[in-house]
């Protein structure tokens, strides 16, 4: 499959002006610090006519646009030298359906500000990953999640979009579009603009965590019973004495930690505001507040993902990696499950999955080290996170999503000139 649509051509030599507020040549980069560009304009539409209104200005004039949430991709997603749209003027919950469960928001809506929101309307979202920094579309776009093998991505919630198409219209797609909507759950904002998105959401919930520091051989132990009894079960394997402070990990006073796990498990439970006991190690809290874990030091993560059965088995795999080939890199292994869905582009279409996360110091040549993880848990089948650093190519994307046709034919549909494509999403998705 070939992109039989010309790439827009990016910048213009004679500057134009867009019909809102830009800036030129604006130096950009992601939170991680390895990902720039210098778009030739940044615009940050304040309602919905200013967004349509610059995307029908980019058409016209030949740029490609990208979307930019929070900056927190480590991938290529975001580069553009046309337009970049920061959609974080277009913010906020619009509103919610508690009998349905249901939530609507704007698209550049930050996770954290569903939290309090939702809670006052007796609501709260199903799950959230480790941090809650992300825009909502960033997260759809890019099939973030949190971990519970009874849980699904952030994708998997969505039932409405309302976006602005590579034609320059509005449209919308709901449940009674399924081809589109299951496209546009995990679509690396290639489909056009988020305006709004409506979310499945649950009764609101209070959580308990729990933490603890078994040794490999004990983690291995209680891995069927962990993952199939706990809301929420996530480990970070540390290789190291000082891999736990590589994350700003909480340890046991005096302990090792070379070779043992920080365990996280969360589940529900009945209690209301005034019982919250903040203690470190059992915290209990709204749900929204017990999820964040911090990971605020800059570090560069690789996350691949391989069927549930054979999870432990590619953990061990990678372990061994470390182990022998590079005992140089200290930072936790994180391990997380996720629910299967249906979403063309999902990383957990039809697949309940094993989440191993990896993570190179900025600066360092980590690359040796990330290549043969890759390398190791192609074996797995694995696939990626889209949103942080990986080696997908189209021809493994063919063999790894078996509905990547029905996206491409609805992203041609939506978006014909390729005006959403940069030069990393064309190579996959063009
Ligand atoms: C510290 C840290 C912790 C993280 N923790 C987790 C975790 O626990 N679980 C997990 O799965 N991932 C995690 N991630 C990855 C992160 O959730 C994803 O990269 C996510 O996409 C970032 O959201 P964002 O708003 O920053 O999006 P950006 O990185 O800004 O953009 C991501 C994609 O979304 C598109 N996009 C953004 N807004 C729109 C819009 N309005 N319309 C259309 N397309 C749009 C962009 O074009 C781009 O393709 C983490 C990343 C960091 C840096």
């Amino acid at each position: 499959m070939t992109d039989i649509h010309p790439a827009p051509t990016n910048p213009p030599r004679n500057r134009l002006t867009p019909p809102l507020p830009f800036e030129t040549e604006k130096a950009w980069s992601n939170w991680g610090g390895n990902q720039s560009a210098t778009p030739a304009y940044t615009v940050r539409p304040r309602t919905d006519d200013e967004a349509l209104a610059a995307v029908r200005f980019a058409i016209k004039e030949g740029l490609s646009v990208r979307a930019v949430g929070a900056g927190h991709s480590f991938t290529p997603l975001v580069q553009t030298g046309g337009m970049l749209m920061d959609l974080s003027g277009l913010s906020g919950v619009t509103g919610t359906d508690t009998a349905r469960r249901r939530a609507r928001a704007k698209g550049g809506t930050v996770i954290s500000d569903f939290g309090d929101t939702l809670w006052d309307q007796g609501l709260g979202l199903a799950n959230q990953g480790d941090i809650d920094k992300q825009s909502i579309s960033g997260a759809l776009s890019t099939a973030t999640h949190g971990s519970g093998i009874e849980l699904g991505c952030f994708s998997s919630a969505l039932r409405w979009v309302r976006l602005i198409n590579g034609h320059g219209e509005i449209v919308e797609y709901g449940e009674d579009q399924l081809r589109e909507l299951r496209a546009a759950q995990v679509a690396l904002g290639t489909l056009g603009i988020f305006l709004d998105v409506e979310l499945q959401v649950v009764d609101r919930y209070y959580l308990q965590e729990r933490v603890t520091y078994p040794t490999w051989e004990e983690t291995r132990a209680t891995w069927d019973e962990d993952i199939a009894g706990n809301r929420h079960y996530s480990f970070l394997w540390c290789p190291g004495e000082e891999s736990a402070g590589l994350y700003e990990l909480p340890t046991p006073a005096g302990e090792p930690m070379t070779n043992r796990s920080y365990t996280k498990r969360y589940n529900a439970v009945d209690m209301d505001d005034a019982g919250i006991d903040p203690t470190e190690g059992a915290r209990r809290d709204r749900s929204y507040r017990i999820y964040p874990g911090g990971f605020m030091i800059p570090f560069h993560e690789m996350e691949y993902y391989v069927p549930a059965e054979r999870g432990m088995e590619a953990v061990a795999a990678v372990q061994e990696l470390i182990r022998t080939a590079h005992p140089d890199q200290k930072y936790p292994m994180e391990v997380r499950w996720v629910q299967r869905d249906d979403a063309y582009l999902s990383p957990f279409h039809q697949r309940d999955t094993t989440v191993i996360s990896v993570s190179g110091a900025p600066g360092t040549n980590y690359w040796p080290y990330l290549r043969d993880v890759d390398a190791e848990l192609e074996r797995f089948d694995a696939r990626a996170h889209w949103g942080k650093i990986h080696f997908m190519t189209r021809s493994r994307l063919e063999a790894l999503y078996p509905e990547l046709d029905a996206f491409l034919s609805v992203r041609r549909e939506l978006d014909p000139r390729g005006i959403f494509l940069n030069d990393h999403t064309r190579a996959l998705l063009g």
